[in-house]
């Protein structure tokens, strides 16, 4: 590991997805002297955990870009970095079960097409078309968009860092931010288990742990945790690795 340095253009706190992505697309952009601290390993947040589904349709506009701008992004990063980041575009398919909800997603199909995202509106028979093994008793109607997919979170946090290093950004982990020096309303030092480090710009990526972090300067950062639940099972006949993700 390269020696810790007392002076950085810009600090980013966290190795999880969005910290590692917060350094690649900095460096790309030809920003020089960044670092990401984590204090533990790349990826040993909650992006270890994430099941990986990609899916870019959100009730926001710019948020729906966004993630089209990922979908992009996946699909070449490995070519510039060498690293795999297990994208798959097996299509994502929302399901309406009653009349409002069939609305919401007529009204979503309208969105995503104004913003070039490609977007279906099927009948329960086409949806089952796409998903054998679903009961279409109580389908309304379904949206499927083409271009949705999954990918290994873990692996796309590699590659990021590994794109974001090749472009010269700096990587500390097992290096815990335990403080800030405040002036004139700005952070000016960050400090950490192995030192400080003056800085001009701090980016908090620091996910479920930003707020704590946030509250240690005054700054209130509106994110709380929210439980996700997941099962494994044993194969199921009939779900296959190539089916769409269907979303409720
Ligand atoms: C079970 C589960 C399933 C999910 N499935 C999906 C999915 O299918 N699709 C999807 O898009 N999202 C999914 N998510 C959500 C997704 O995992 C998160 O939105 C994403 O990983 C957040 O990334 P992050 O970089 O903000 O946070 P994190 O990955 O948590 O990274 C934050 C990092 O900051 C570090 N850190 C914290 N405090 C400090 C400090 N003081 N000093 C240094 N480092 C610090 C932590 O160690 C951590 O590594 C899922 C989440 C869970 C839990």
């Amino acid at each position: 590991m390269s020696e810790f340095p007392t002076h950085a253009r810009v600090v980013i706190i966290g190795g999880g997805i969005m910290g590692a992505s917060t350094a690649y697309h900095l460096a790309k952009l030809g920003w020089k002297d960044t670092i990401v601290i984590e204090r533990h390993k790349l990826t040993s947040g909650t992006t270890f955990h994430a099941a990986g589904l990609v899916g870019q349709l959100r009730s926001n506009a710019n948020i729906t870009q966004l993630l089209g701008e990922s979908v992009k992004l996946y699909k070449t990063l490995e070519q510039e970095t060498g690293l795999a980041t297990g994208w798959k575009m097996n299509g994502g398919l929302r399901l309406a079960c009653n009349e409002e909800r069939w609305t919401e997603v007529r009204r979503q199909a309208t969105t995503a097409r104004s913003f070039g995202l490609e977007m279906h509106l099927l009948t329960p028979r086409e949806a089952l078309d796409l998903w054998p093994l679903m009961d279409i008793s109580d389908l309304v109607g379904a949206a499927f968009l083409p271009t949705d997919g999954q990918a290994n979170p873990s692996d796309i946090t590699a590659s990021l860092a590994k794109g974001a290093r090749m472009h010269g950004a700096r990587i500390f982990e097992d290096t815990d931010v335990t403080g800030f020096k405040v002036e004139n309303g700005r952070v000016t030092e960050v400090q950490t288990s192995r030192g400080t480090v003056q800085c001009e710009i701090v980016v908090n990526c620091a996910g479920q742990w930003a707020r704590e972090l946030g509250a240690k300067v005054g700054v209130n950062v509106p994110l709380v945790s929210v439980e996700h639940q997941y099962m494994i099972t044993e194969q199921i006949a009939g779900v296959t690795s190539s089916l769409p993700t269907a979303r409720p």
